[in-house]
C-alpha cells in the first residue's frame, strides 16, 4: 500500500492559504491532487490500492466527475481491467455524459474521485447515471475530507481521511483578515 500522506508532502500537493472550494466554502488548506497524480508512478500505485478496495463490489465500469476525477478514475479502471468514462457539467451546470459515452451498458458502476469534501459531485454522478439507465454500486476517493462513510445510501470509501476545516464566506476568519482568496480548482471543463 502506498502512503498517500507522504506522497502529498513529497509532491507539494497540500497547499496552505485562503481557498474557495467548489462547494462555495472557504478553507485555509487545499489539496491539489493534480500535482500528486502528475507523478505517473504515484498515480498507478494509488490507482492499484483503490482498485483493491473496490474489487469486492464486482464493478463493470468506473465513472469519474471531470476534471479532477479523470486521472485517478482511469488508473483504477485500468487496474481492475474494466471500462472508464467521465461525466461533466453542461452549459446549465448539470452533470451529464457526452463524447459518445453510454453508461446504460453498465449496471455495477463505481464512482471514483480525487478528493471528496461534501460529496456533491458524486451525488450528481449517481443521478446522472440513473437518468441514463445505469446504476452505481459504490463511491470512492483517494482522499476524504469528511467523516461520511456513505453517499446517497451507497458505500463511500477512501484511502485516507484528512478532515477539512471550512467556513462560509460570512464567518471565514481569513476573509475578515483580508487574506486574498484564490480558486485553485474548477468543476468546469473547456469545450
Ligand atoms: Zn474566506
Amino acid at each position: 500500500m502506498v502512503n498517500v500522506e507522504e506522497l502529498l508532502k513529497d509532491t507539494g500537493a497540500l497547499l496552505k492559504g485562503h481557498f474557495l472550494l467548489s462547494s462555495g466554502l472557504h478553507s485555509d488548506t487545499y489539496i491539489q491532487c493534480a500535482k500528486l497524480l502528475q507523478k505517473t508512478r504515484y498515480a498507478k500505485g494509488i490507482g492499484n490500492d483503490l482498485a483493491l478496495k473496490l474489487q469486492r463490489f464486482d464493478p463493470d465500469c468506473v465513472v469519474s466527475p471531470a476534471i479532477g476525477g479523470i486521472v485517478i478514475g482511469y488508473e483504477v479502471a485500468r487496474s481492475l481491467n474494466i471500462s472508464f468514462m467521465f461525466a461533466e457539467r453542461d452549459s446549465n451546470d448539470v452533470m451529464t455524459f457526452r463524447r459518445g459515452f453510454d453508461p446504460a451498458n453498465f449496471k455495477r458502476v463505481v464512482i471514483v474521485e480525487d478528493v471528496v469534501t461534501t460529496g456533491k459531485s458524486t451525488q450528481e454522478v449517481i443521478e446522472a447515471l440513473k437518468r441514463r439507465n445505469s446504476h452505481a454500486v459504490a463511491t470512492s476517493s483517494i482522499i476524504s475530507r469528511t467523516e461520511m462513510n456513505e453517499i446517497n445510501g451507497l458505500p463511500f470509501l477512501s484511502l485516507i481521511t484528512l478532515p477539512l476545516k471550512s467556513y462560509t464566506p460570512e464567518e471565514c476568519p481569513l476573509c475578515k483578515n483580508g487574506v486574498p482568496l484564490s480558486k485553485p480548482g474548477t468543476r468546469k471543463i473547456f469545450n
